[in-house]
């Protein structure tokens, strides 16, 4: 059983899949494991460092040849395996919405790819889940971000020379992002507010001292969905969404946007007329802006300025923070593996509930339900 990391090629992509720890605990399984030449550098991970856990570091075709695992972030082009064994799995981010051409071209090559993506939210998949270990992390530098943006301070300082007050910070969208900017936030002193579609999130932010602005008392409020994600709400539940942000946006220093639902675009939450409202010098940060975006005007990869806030809408955000969002991907992806690790066989076998959820291509086809609903 090989298993190969390759170094990502996805513009702006610094993470790698594994980590000096998890290549260890791989071969404590007897898997061999070979590592691209620099596929961590972006990660701080030298390639010495995966060498001494026990890795052979090599060229792309010398790590891919014979391979029966491919794990990566994001899906490497088909055309750039060139020498990977039918039936290989590739294991990562695959999109596969965003990406379906490219998904054929992996079922034509024989691979076997594996959207974490899709990892079903249920306990016990609660530590091989890269999106909530990403979104962590995405939540903590967003308010990092932010703070860097503002030209003032988050705390209030009382000073010989006079109070300086505390910045209000408001996150839109209460799931894993949500809940780590909330408390990143608090950690730097500011006053916190935050909302959600999902009423399961109003005790979580009260329990992390912030304040939860809620819609009351109209119909479609429900805006859980099935796997704790969100759903799309009725229209009188987002015109009246929309007065309440409106009235306590103008208020607010900072706005963090997590907001999104699994297969749609972002919802837009923030217009420009209520970008207009907030005193000039506020910071928005939209975390969905790769998705669509929360806000009116945010551009993906860009920090623009209209009305005089600025909006943020940095791309792949876990990727700033390169080497804890590495190793967590790493560990996620080798909890994955082990959990399924037959040790007479030698390699993993996958169950129903998880293997169907996430294996997107396999036998020279698309298998996945949801894509292939797609295609009809
Ligand atoms: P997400 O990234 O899909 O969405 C971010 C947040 O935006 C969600 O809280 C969602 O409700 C909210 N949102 C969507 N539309 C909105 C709107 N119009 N206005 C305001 N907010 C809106 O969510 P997530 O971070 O993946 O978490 C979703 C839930 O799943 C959470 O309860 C989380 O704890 C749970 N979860 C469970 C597992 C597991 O059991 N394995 C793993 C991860 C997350």
């Amino acid at each position: 059983m090989k298993i190969a990391v390759l170094r990502e090629t996805a513009a702006g992509e610094r993470r790698v899949a594994a980590s000096p720890e998890t290549v260890k605990k791989y071969k404590a399984l007897g898997a061999q494991v070979a590592v691209e030449a620099g596929a961590g550098v972006g990660a701080a991970v030298a390639d010495q460092a995966f060498a001494d856990a026990g890795a052979a570091i090599g060229d792309r075709g010398e790590v891919l040849a014979d391979a029966d695992i491919v794990l990566v972030v994001q899906t490497p082009a088909p055309e750039s395996l060139s020498g990977l064994k039918p039936g290989a799995w590739i294991i990562g981010q695959a999109n596969p919405f965003g990406e379906r051409a490219r998904i054929e071209r992996y079922a034509a090559i024989g691979a076997e790819m594996l959207a974490m993506e899709w990892m079903p939210r249920i306990t016990r998949a609660q530590s091989m889940d890269v999106l909530s270990s990403q979104s962590n992390l995405a939540g903590y530098k967003a308010v990092l971000d932010a703070a860097h943006e503002y030209d003032r301070a988050f705390p209030m300082m009382m000073t010989a020379a006079g109070t300086v007050s505390a910045a209000r910070v408001f996150v839109m969208g209460v799931g894993v992002a949500g809940l780590q900017a909330i408390a990143t936030a608090r950690r730097l002193g500011a006053q916190v507010s935050a909302t959600d579609v999902r009423p399961a999130t109003r005790e979580q932010i009260l329990s992390l001292g912030a304040k939860p602005v809620f819609v009351e008392n109209v119909a479609g409020i429900e805006g859980e969905g099935s796997g704790g994600y969100a759903s799309e709400m009725s229209d009188d539940y987002k015109a009246a969404q929309a007065a309440l942000v409106s009235s306590h946006i103008a208020k607010q220093d900072i706005v963090i946007t997590t907001a999104l639902i699994p297969g749609r675009p972002a919802p837009r939450l923030i217009s420009d007329a209520q970008v207009a409202s907030m005193k000039p010098g506020s910071v928005i940060v939209d975390l969905a802006v790769e998705q669509g975006g929360n806000v009116e005007g945010a551009v993906a990869g860009e920090i623009v300025e209209r009305h005089g806030v600025k909006i943020v809408g940095h791309r792949n955000v876990p990727s700033r923070l390169a080497a804890d969002a590495s190793a967590l991907f790493a560990r996620n992806l080798f909890n994955f593996l082990s959990a399924f690790w037959d040790k007479e066989a030698g390699h993993p076998v996958l169950d129903a509930e998880i293997g169907d959820a996430i294996r997107l291509t396999q036998g020279g086809r698309i298998v996945h339900p949801r894509l292939l609903t797609d295609v009809v």
